[in-house]
């Protein structure tokens, strides 16, 4: 529930206090002026990550945001997600003012839906800054388990190194509102004409509207593989 009364959000903090782990922003870095990685400490030893798995915080007293963990560390005492500042949106300018130190820091733990499945070979995981994170969480089970993987991310040019700076690995950046724009123009990927792919697990996440055109074509090619979608954001919408 992104937007809901100030009196909801508090019930709801004190009927479900096991969805709430209290944090530590513990190291912040900003890959660039709009991508920054936050690490909180906290204990998470009880929650089973996977790929995919979604925090919310309370960005305001009737506000709350979603962002997907890129990394927990081997003790579950630190997490870390990838944060776009898009503008200063109520979640982004949260974000953008946590700091080292910031203590009490309220954060939802909502899970995840099964996205990665390692019986699956061929993967293939679309979306845009907001996707970095789930990109980052993935990266370490396909190179662990051999799959064949693509990313394919659309981004704005002033981030198009971001991918490289993560470490991430075959990759392929699209300028954004571009070709996932134009159901003609995404027929044009590689992966897309290639029968290799034709099965392969697809996951789609980052801007509605692409994500929407994307599955489209998907389905227009009769793609034979598990498409998961999952918009995160809408122009003009606030929260999802
Ligand atoms: C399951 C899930 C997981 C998510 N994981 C992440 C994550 O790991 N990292 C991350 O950065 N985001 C993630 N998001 C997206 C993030 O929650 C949204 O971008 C959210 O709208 C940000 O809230 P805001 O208050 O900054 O902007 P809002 O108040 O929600 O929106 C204000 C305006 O900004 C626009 N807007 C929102 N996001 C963007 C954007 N990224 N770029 C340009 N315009 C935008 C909206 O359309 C609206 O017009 C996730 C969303 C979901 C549903």
């Amino acid at each position: 529930m992104p937007t809901a009364p100030k009196w909801i959000n508090d019930a709801l903090e004190k009927i479900a206090p096991s969805m709430l782990r209290t944090v530590k922003v513990e190291e912040i870095f900003y890959l660039n002026a709009n991508i920054k990685k936050v690490r909180l400490r906290g204990d998470f030893s009880a929650l089973h990550f996977a790929p995919g798995f979604t925090i919310s915080f309370r960005v305001s007293p009737t506000e709350s945001r979603h962002y997907t963990i890129s990394n927990v560390d081997d003790s579950a005492r630190a997490i870390e997600f990838i944060a776009h500042i898009h503008s200063n949106a109520v979640g982004a300018q949260y974000i953008n003012s946590l700091i080292p130190g910031d203590e009490k820091i309220k954060l939802a733990v909502l899970g995840s839906d099964k996205q990665y499945d390692p019986k699956v070979e061929r993967q293939i995981i679309f979306g845009d800054e907001t996707s970095l994170s789930l990109m980052s969480s993935f990266l370490p089970y396909l190179q662990q388990n051999n799959h064949p993987y693509q990313f394919l991310i659309e981004l704005d040019d002033e981030n198009c190194d971001i991918p490289e700076k993560l470490g991430l690995k075959n990759y392929r950046v699209y300028t954004k509102n571009n070709i996932f724009r134009d159901k003609d123009q995404i027929h044009t990927i590689p992966e897309l004409s290639d029968d290799v792919w034709c099965d392969a697990n697809i996951v789609l996440t980052g801007n509605v509207q692409s994500i929407q055109n994307f599955r489209k074509v998907l389905k227009e090619n009769r793609h034979e593989g598990k498409i998961f979608a999952k918009g995160y954001w809408l122009e003009g919408k606030k929260g999802l």
